[in-house]
């Protein structure tokens, strides 16, 4: 489609970055393109009812802000451990070497209320995976997890049975 050549034209392939053997995708030329990150944002939104977009930290705030806006959402941050002021529950999950934990605020959604995941790019599935767990325990229904680009070879859609996925891009 045309919003898919949009985007692979302007996602920006890193070698060995951030270790030896990774492919990076850098997403900075699409958000520097208006045309482009406002078709990004459109793509991510459209067909989700939600009352709550959550983005991860960090380049998933970048794209969950502008579709909370558009969905006439709120936003809620879910952040890298120690992050957030207030009382959390906090999640964590493997990474390939150790684990990361991510934090939501216990108080951030109302019970029933409608969350939409959305980041940059789903590799693994674990950072997804993981913020689907803090919307659940936190009382509310995850309608679904919204990404611009998908790496199929990592298999992250495995690591999240039963939720909605949406990748403007599969790779
Ligand atoms: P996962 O937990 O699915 O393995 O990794 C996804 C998380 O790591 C996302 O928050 C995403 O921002 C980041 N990430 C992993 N690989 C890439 C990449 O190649 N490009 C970008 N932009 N982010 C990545």
């Amino acid at each position: 489609s045309q919003l898919e050549t949009t985007i692979l034209e302007r996602i920006r392939d890193v070698p060995d970055y951030p270790k030896p053997g990774v492919v990076f995708k850098d997403i900075t030329p699409l958000l520097a393109d208006h045309t482009a990150f406002h078709a990004v944002v459109d793509g991510l939104a459209d067909g989700f009812e939600a009352d709550k977009v959550v983005g991860i930290e960090a380049r998933g705030f970048i794209v969950a802000a502008p579709v909370a806006y558009r969905e006439g959402a709120g936003f809620v941050p879910v952040r890298k451990k120690g992050k957030l002021p207030a009382a959390v529950l906090e999640e964590s999950y493997d990474l390939e070497y150790g684990s990361a934990t991510i934090e939501v605020h216990d108080d951030a959604f109302s019970p029933g209320d409608r969350v939409l995941i959305v980041d940059d790019v789903l590799a693994t599935g674990g950072t997804a995976a993981a913020a689907v767990e803090l919307v659940r325990r936190a009382g509310a229904e995850v309608a679904g997890v919204a990404v611009l680009m998908e790496l199929a070879f990592l298999k992250g859609r495995e690591r999240l049975p039963g939720v909605e996925i949406r990748s403007l891009v599969i790779v």
